[in-house]
């Protein structure tokens, strides 16, 4: 009797130990696991494109990993990054005051991680409207639509702004920045480390927007390049995995530069503008989109080189 009762003892104790060392291991494994992640997060390695591409979506909605931005700043190779983005403005779109129109160096840029912001199709493109430049893409979107970050990165603004409406802007560990405009939620804070293919926000009409859209913009040290430059929006894929950027993809700044406008004072007829600037009124209805017998406003800015 007594016998049985400590051999009873010694089984229980026998089980209950396993049980600890299992648990004990178990923790072990996932907190192992856990931190690998966070590393892969932070520093993503260059795989083929198509891998990244597939990694992404198994992950969309999944992971979310927060890094405090100390410990990103600790993890990155900063000599491959421009000393300027020293600054950290969470206000400032651009707070670099660098002008690439005459950039010297090729900069040479890891575009694997790329995820597209949206699928859908291009409503309006970089470049000129009638009287100014249009530095990002608009992508038809459905209210609510997930807006995807694009290439791995730590959110640096979330704003509502007059124009933007709501918008989210990225830094990536790449070295370029990405715009997102117009949406009807943003679903980041600044400072979120945010894996490429993570929502930064839903699909909206805020701000100086007609319709529901996406304003996309893709910018090197505060200067917008010509988003088709780098993506094929027709198959939502990367051109190129390494953006070799130099002076070209800024050209576009020397054609803005040379644009002069004629502001319609009292009086003024498309006649006179013509005499004044020397442009024929056929050209400078063909400039502006307008009739020889549309009316002029006073104020209105009419395009004449
Ligand atoms: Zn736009």
């Amino acid at each position: 009797m007594h016998n049985s009762f400590i051999k009873t003892l010694i089984l229980i104790l026998i089980l209950a130990s396993v049980t600890t060392a299992d648990a004990f291991s178990l923790r072990k494994r996932v907190s192992v696991t856990a931190t690998k992640e966070i590393i892969t997060a932070s520093l993503p390695e260059p795989l083929p494109f198509n891998a990244v591409l597939t990694d992404s979506i198994v992950k969309i909605n999944t992971l979310k990993i927060i890094i405090p931005i100390s410990d990103y700043l600790r993890l990155i190779d900063f000599s491959e990054m421009p000393e300027e983005y020293d600054i950290w403005s969470d206000t400032k779109i651009n707070p670099y005051q660098v002008n690439l129109v005459d950039m010297k160096d090729t900069v040479k840029i890891d575009m694997s991680s790329f995820y597209s912001p949206v699928q859908s199709y291009v409503t309006s493109n970089f470049g000129f409207r009638r009287w100014r430049h249009h530095y990002g893409i608009d992508l038809k979107v459905h209210r609510g639509d997930s807006v995807y970050n694009a290439f791995d990165g730590v959110v640096r603004i979330t704003k509502r702004a007059r124009d933007y409406g709501y918008y989210v802007l990225v830094r990536h560990f790449n070295g370029l920045e990405t715009l997102y405009a117009h949406l009807n939620k943003i679903t980041v804070n600044p400072g979120d480390t945010l894996k490429a293919g993570i929502p930064v926000g839903l699909g909206g009409n805020t701000g100086r927007s007609t319709g529901y859209h996406l304003h996309f913009e893709v910018r090197y040290l505060g200067n917008p390049i010509n988003p088709n430059d780098i993506i094929d929006f027709n198959s939502f894929t990367l051109k190129n995995q390494i953006l070799v950027l130099n002076a070209q993809h800024f050209e576009y700044k020397k054609e803005i530069e040379k644009i002069r406008f004629w502001t319609v004072r009292s009086g003024d007829t498309l006649g006179r503008i013509s005499q004044r600037t020397g442009i024929s009124i056929a050209r400078l209805c063909a400039l502006n989109g307008i009739k020889r017998t549309s009316i002029l406003r006073i104020g209105q800015r009419l395009r004449y080189t």
